[in-house]
């Protein structure tokens, strides 16, 4: 069991700062998800954690003991890789075992572990085989395996489902969840995929640049993004972000103005008197007749995706996108009212930082 905590860790290599004094607390049990673009420095973060890297600046500490000076072998922490790192010349048995048969652990203390963990994963069937002869899913399972016999304070997860085709990631998604649920132990996982990150997590950790955006649930992170980047990295397809000004404002009414149209909105205005960034999901903006909405749109053209559509509009030339429910049809052209759900829009200012203050009604 383990709680782990970093304290202002930064990472340099040279000139770059791969890691800017992020700072967590991860508690015993918890499946905290470090999501964020290529190159925002997640891995690094694993890996300092796993102590395959050295911290630059900073503490981490495992069950409140400082961990920095402590070997990567030591810290009773296990990693699993997307390269899934398994010998090629060992069987399945072999490879879950060889950690263990160096650690000179007893040879049936060590069949009783290997055992448990191949019947939790479903790979039985396969200890005898070397990896070559074993599915990507089945090597990937047998990676973690691996881990699992270790019985580690905590898992550390590197983007390991991104080398498995898109079905499989889903089913490795639900098994995972379920290993969690059955071990209960900490895990901290990289990925740059958001599905993944928001149907694993308990926790969410977005990363940007080598810093911190916002921690929280993946809900939280849904419904009330800290920021323009969040708001536009959680959540597909992305939320629109409109670039408005408040053109009129009173105490329970205020006016954005959109390029030469305007939206009215009930409620107490943010608390801006600058240019806001409007944003709004796909899935609250409403296709409508003409005039009928808050504004008109042109209609680009449409996705089907079978239970819903995409429908790409311009609205004064700028972009929006509306998700319907069912197999609607627009034509590339055609004029259409959008219609925004007030009680789901988000204001953001200049600076992209969430702002606090409207209170809006539904309409
Ligand atoms: P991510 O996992 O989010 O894609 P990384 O943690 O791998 O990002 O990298 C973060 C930044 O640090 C990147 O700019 C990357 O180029 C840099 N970086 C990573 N490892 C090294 C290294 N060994 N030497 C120099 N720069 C590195």
């Amino acid at each position: 069991m383990a709680r782990l905590t970093l304290e202002c860790v930064s990472k340099r290599y040279g000139k770059i700062e791969a890691v800017r004094g992020v700072s967590l607390d991860v508690a015993d049990g918890e499946f905290v998800v470090l999501v964020g673009p290529s190159g925002c420095g997640k891995s690094t973060l694993l890996r300092m954690i796993a102590g395959l890297e050295e911290i630059t600046t900073g503490e981490l500490r495992i069950d409140d003991v400082r961990a920095n000076e402590i070997g990567a072998a030591d810290r009773g922490l296990a990693m699993v890789f997307q390269s899934y790192a398994l010998y090629p010349h060992m069987t399945i048995y072999r490879n879950m075992a060889f950690g263990l048969e160096n650690a000179r652990m007893p040879r049936d203390e060590i069949a009783r572990r290997v055992e448990r963990a191949a019947r939790m994963l479903r790979l039985e069937a396969y200890l005898d085989r070397r990896p070559g002869a074993l599915s990507g899913g089945q090597r990937q399972r047998a990676a973690i395996g691996r881990a699992i016999v270790r019985d580690p304070k905590a898992f550390l997860f590197d983007e390991p489902l991104s080398n498995l085709d898109a079905e499989l990631r889903v089913a490795m998604r639900k098994e995972l969840s379920a290993l969690h649920a059955e071990l209960g132990r900490t895990m901290i996982y990289v990925t740059h995929d958001q599905v993944e990150a928001m149907t694993l997590a308990s926790r969410i950790v977005v990363l940007q640049s080598g810093r911190i955006e916002q921690v929280g649930t993946p809900l939280e992170l849904y419904n009330h993004p800290a920021n323009v980047f969040v708001a536009g990295f959680i959540g597909s397809p992305r939320m629109n972000i409109l670039e408005t000004r408040i053109a009129a404002r009173s105490e329970s009414r205020f006016t954005l103005g959109l390029g030469e149209t305007a939206v009215v909105i009930d409620g107490q205005p943010p608390s801006s008197n600058e240019a806001i960034q409007l944003g709004v999901r796909p899935e609250h903006v409403r296709v409508v007749a003409p005039g009928a909405g808050d504004f008109n749109a042109s209609v680009e053209h449409c996705e089907h995706l079978g239970a819903h559509t995409l429908i790409h509009a311009t609205v004064n030339g700028r972009p929006i996108t509306a998700l319907q429910e069912g197999q609607a049809s627009a034509r590339r052209g055609e004029r259409v009212g959008l219609l925004l759900r007030r009680e789901a829009l988000h204001f953001f200012g200049a600076d992209g930082e969430a702002l606090t203050g409207w209170r809006g009604r539904t309409r």
